[in-house]
């Protein structure tokens, strides 16, 4: 028997090569070793989106691009949160038995408060619980997460094993897998990939869009003119060489400490190897864009299956709280 691991993205739509890199990959070779229920948390988005115009879109560009990145709808159980009613449920059950203490000192329910702060809701706080019924409902034994997320981990733990002390062994307490997430830096050099800052290239941007977009790049800073011996270890078109170039990092490395290389030419071999690289993944996501029904079956039929398992840990949930009217 595989092991079962959850885990949870946002509707971010379109999905760029820093979630390529730094989770979908990661995502795609679970599969083998693990029965895995990935799920895109919408209600989550709630908690910090005051517009929900976009959010069916979001939905279905991120599954679109989960699979034709290996996602298996055979292999692994693909939902959408808010497919599966029995985690609002569950959600509500363990709030009653996690303090508001606890939540107050999240660090980023405290980040949060502060850069929304017109809209500090009742969702934020309770993310966490959230969080945690995520994970319970669909038993998983295994959590993968970055370091920076062990924390967040330990919480979901914390809640857990007080509902199990408080009503009895309910739930299995999930337990974290340490998985490197590698955190990419966008376009720009200073910040995260992301489409917030518009420094991104989409797995699904045509090649010319790729190229266009990595000549936009930000280089050594300190590199000025085409005769100025550069320096890799700040440049981040190098990091992503370590990607998309990987037999050729020493070489660029040598040529850009002598300037033997300039940056244009630095960043045509760059787009040039993401594009091959990512040609399977985008004709796949062609093809897969032709037909949006399978889209649709595919969360469907993910649904279905986390709804079965749901429904059975619910309702030992209720059993265990006493929440079930005994039937004569
Ligand atoms: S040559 Fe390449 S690695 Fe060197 S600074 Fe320019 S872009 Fe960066």
């Amino acid at each position: 028997m595989k092991k079962r691991v959850f885990s949870g993205a946002r509707p971010t739509g379109k999905q760029h090569i820093g979630n390529y890199i730094g989770a979908i990959q990661n995502y795609v070779a679970l599969q083998d070793e693990y029965e895995c229920v990935y799920c895109i948390v919408d209600i989550h988005a709630l908690t910090s989106l005051e517009n929900t115009e976009r959010l069916q879109d979001n939905i279905y560009e991120m599954m679109l691009d989960w699979l034709a990145s290996g996602l298996d709808p055979q292999k692994s159980i693909l939902f959408v949160q808010s497919d599966v009613p029995e985690v609002m449920e569950l959600h509500t059950l363990l709030s009653m038995v996690t303090p508001l203490s606890w939540l107050l000192r999240v660090p980023t329910f405290k980040e949060k408060a502060k850069s929304q702060p017109q809209n500090v809701n009742y969702g934020l706080v309770g993310y966490p619980v959230l969080m945690t019924a995520d994970i319970i409902l669909y038993k998983a034994e295994v959590v993968p997460v970055g370091e920076d997320q062990l924390p967040h981990l330990e919480l979901a733990r914390e809640i857990t094993r007080r509902f199990n002390t408080l009503f009895g062994d309910t739930f299995l307490e999930p337990q974290a897998k340490l998985t490197n997430f590698p955190l990419v830096l966008g376009l720009n050099g200073n910040q995260k990939m992301s489409k917030t800052y518009d420094n991104h290239v989409e797995l699904a941007a045509t090649p010319d869009e790729t190229r266009k977009k990595i000549m936009t790049a930000v280089t050594d800073p300190s590199r000025q003119y085409r005769s100025d011996p550069g320096h890799p270890n700040i440049c981040n078109v190098f990091s992503l060489h370590g990607y998309f170039t990987p037999e050729r990092t020493g070489e660029i490395e040598t040529s850009c400490r002598k300037a033997g290389i300039g940056c244009v030419d630095c960043k045509k071999i760059l787009a040039e190897n993401i594009n091959v690289y990512l040609a399977p993944l985008r004709e796949k996501r062609l093809k897969l864009a032709e037909n949006p029904k399978y889209i649709f079956d595919v969360m469907s039929d993910g649904a279905q299956r986390a709804r079965n398992i749901a429904k059975e840990t619910l309702l030992s949930a209720k059993q265990h709280m006493g929440l079930i009217t005994p039937q004569i």
